[in-house]
């Protein structure tokens, strides 16, 4: 998507670890018109493929998910990352290791929030080690739906996260594909 991948290259940040900044306009300023877009091409991606129901993480995730959900006219659920104490019944979760922040949160859903046979597009900001994408695909499978597609906005193509869910047997998509990044330099696989 090369309206994406020029908002990268003039606004994006290859930061020391591995870490992608995008934080004027993917995940702490939100560039509105951008996520439209965004919004637009998952639907054209995965419009055919019968999905009931979108599902991402918090809180960098909403913004592309609701683009999509928006356009494709479907219901959109919000995993969290922590468990209030008034969540407590009809709950599913899994521990998952946060790339970012360096530690494990759990993973949560309330099981209603999501049918049994639903076909589940899930969607997040970016693909890394796939943790995030894997712990999502247990608590959809342990509500009884199909984890349909898996459409990330960036993916860092060089970490493990694709291979890890091809193997599992997994769909994904994503709109930009870093191939490697350092410092003043990001080249995307063409
Ligand atoms: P994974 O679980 O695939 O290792 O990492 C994906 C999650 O970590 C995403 O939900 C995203 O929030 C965060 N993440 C991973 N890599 C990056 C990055 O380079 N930049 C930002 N902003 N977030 C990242």
């Amino acid at each position: 998507m090369d309206l994406l991948k020029n908002k990268i290259i003039s606004d994006g940040r290859a930061l020391p670890g591995d870490v992608l900044l995008v934080d004027s306009f993917l995940n702490h300023q939100i560039d509105v018109p951008l996520m439209r877009e965004i919004g637009r091409e998952f639907a054209r991606i995965y419009q055919d493929m019968g999905i009931t129901r979108i599902v991402t993480i918090e809180s960098s995730g909403i913004a592309p998910a609701f683009a999509a959900a928006e356009e494709m006219g479907l219901p959109l659920v919000v995993m969290k990352k922590s468990v209030s104490s008034l969540l407590t019944e009809g709950i599913l979760q899994t521990p998952v290791f946060s790339y970012t922040k360096g530690s494990t949160y759990h993973l949560t859903l309330k099981r209603r929030f999501i049918n049994e046979g639903d076909r589940v597009l899930f969607i997040d900001d970016f693909l890394a080690n796939g943790e995030a994408a894997l712990g999502a695909a247990k608590l959809i499978e342990g509500a009884g739906a199909e984890l349909s597609g898996i459409g990330i906005v960036i993916e860092k193509a060089y970490q493990s996260g694709r291979k890890k869910l091809l193997d599992a047997g997994y769909d994904v998509v994503a709109l930009a594909s870093v191939a490697a990044m350092d410092e003043g330099v990001i080249e995307f696989v063409k």
